[in-house]
């Protein structure tokens, strides 16, 4: 069969845009690696869509939390993966959790339903050199394709490993403890939230780090290496009890306003996206336990109230510096016949790779039938995360991302126990909106 579109990738996202491209009539080409013998270090079977560990989608709550409400905007874009997660649910309480058997088998058979859609059990060495496509490859892409890939963004925009700093709402941080500041005032804006600690609050918090529990890596993960931009602030602390008050900690050219002087060690913030909601914490890339995080980081003096949009870590992760490499119709800016989708996108999670392969089909499909589809707006659950990735994100820090709140366009007058249910309905508002404007249901 020729085909309109050759998906690389049968994994969450890979099959959720084969279903969006399929459902429409195109004709597809899956690739997939598993089911030749092949498989990555963290997948067990050859089925579609495997579940790689949890088995959970994470809260189904639409009204209160982010990742509920893009379960919402899935559904209602006729996600395969939403239909299948409730035909596999089990009981979980308030996530949608599901059996992984029942699934991946319920992804097959709704594919396998479609006779446009190929499932070619193939490992694809190098990105096509033309032809739509898409590379849904995942955290894990296979070396040789990894190459390819690395050989057209340049090798320093492929990543391997992810070295992800917590990143904080800004709303939560005390500004009457922190002042904004660039190190000896350079540049014409104070670019840096800095939060100062005196030598005790410094001493503890060093302790604190050499004590806390950490996670340990995989197996394959063990030989991981420590740039020298990305290594663990733990490591960093266990070379010596100053060695932060030389690197990521140092205060040297910040003058505290209320004393005038230097304060012994700071923790610096620098906003990570372009609302200026989200901040992350410079150089504390880790690989604490999150509880041990969640209390280690509220003890930095004006982050006693912290409350973090993600939480830090170090894993194996192949995935693109999109902000600087993705058009807003997630393609390559240097090759546009390839689209990316998943979380090699820089997205993370089940749910947001599934997102990213949804409307990385939507695209494709429009783009086949002459028209420019135009993205949900920033306000909703999707819109917010595809934003993110194709541009909104500071490129020079881009990490992997699940959805949060703080992605959104801030709701500053609605008092801040409502504000949860402010950004899901006005979502669900824009959702129906745009639904409507877009004529998607023609596509
Ligand atoms: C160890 C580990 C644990 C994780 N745990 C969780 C968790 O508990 N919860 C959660 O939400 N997320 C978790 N994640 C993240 C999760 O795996 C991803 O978010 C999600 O699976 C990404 O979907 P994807 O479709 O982008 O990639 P994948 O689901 O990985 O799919 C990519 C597919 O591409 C195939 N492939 C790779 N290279 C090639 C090639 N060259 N040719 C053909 N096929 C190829 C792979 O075999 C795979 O089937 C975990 C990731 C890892 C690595």
């Amino acid at each position: 069969m020729t085909h309109d579109v050759h998906i690389i990738g049968g994994g969450l996202a890979g099959s959720e845009a084969a279903w969006q491209l399929g459902r429409r009539g195109y004709k597809v080409r899956l690739s997939e690696m598993r089911g030749t013998g092949e498989r990555s270090p963290a997948h067990q079977t050859d089925a579609l869509a495997e579940l790689v560990c949890s088995n959970s989608f994470r809260s189904d709550d639409d009204e209160k939390n982010a990742v509920g409400l893009l379960h919402h905007e899935m559904r209602q874009l006729g996600s395969l993966v939403m239909t299948a997660a409730a035909e596999a649910q089990v009981p979980a309480g308030s996530a949608l959790a599901v059996d992984r058997d029942v699934f991946s088998a319920s992804v097959e058979a709704r594919l396998a339903a479609l006779p446009n859609v190929e499932v070619v059990r193939e490992r694809v060495d190098a990105l096509p050199p033309s032809g739509m496509t898409i590379v849904a490859t995942g955290p894990l892409t296979a070396e040789a394709l990894a190459g390819s890939i690395g050989t057209a963004t340049g090798a320093d925009s492929l990543a391997f490993f992810d070295a992800i700093a917590p990143i904080v709402y800004h709303e939560t941080i005390d500004m009457g403890v922190c002042w904004m500041a660039s190190r000896w005032d350079k540049g014409e804006t104070k670019d840096y939230i800095n939060c100062p600690m005196n030598r005790e609050q410094y001493l503890a918090f060093h302790q604190g780090l050499i004590d806390g529990e950490k996670t340990t890596f995989k197996e394959w993960e063990a030989n991981t290496p420590y740039f020298d931009g990305c290594m663990p602030i733990e490591v960093m602390a266990a070379r010596g009890v100053d060695t932060l008050r030389f690197g990521p900690m140092k205060p040297v050219g910040l003058d505290d306003p209320r004393t005038g002087r230097w304060p012994y060690a700071v923790v610096q913030l620098r906003q990570d996206n372009k609302l200026g909601t989200i901040w992350n914490m410079v150089g504390f890339q880790t690989k604490l336990k999150h509880a041990e995080q969640v209390r280690l980081f509220r003890t930095i003096p004006g982050l006693e109230q912290a409350e973090f949009a993600r939480l830090g870590g170090l894993h194996r992760n192949t995935f693109l510096n999109s902000p600087e490499l993705l058009d807003r119709q997630l393609r390559l800016k240097s090759a546009p016949h390839v689209r990316f989708a998943g979380q090699i996108t820089g997205c993370e999670g089940y749910v947001e790779s599934s997102a990213v392969g949804l409307v990385a089909g939507m695209m494709a499909a429009a783009e086949l039938a002459g028209r420019t589809w135009t993205p949900p707006p920033s306000t909703t659950a999707l819109g917010a995360l595809l934003s993110h990735i194709t541009g909104d994100a500071e490129a020079s820090s881009y990490q992997p991302m699940n959805v949060n709140f703080g992605l959104f366009p801030p709701l500053h007058d609605v008092k801040k126990k409502q504000r949860k249910e402010a950004y899901t309905s006005r979502a669900k508002a824009d959702l129906g909106a745009w639904l409507g404007e877009s004529l998607l249901a023609a596509v």
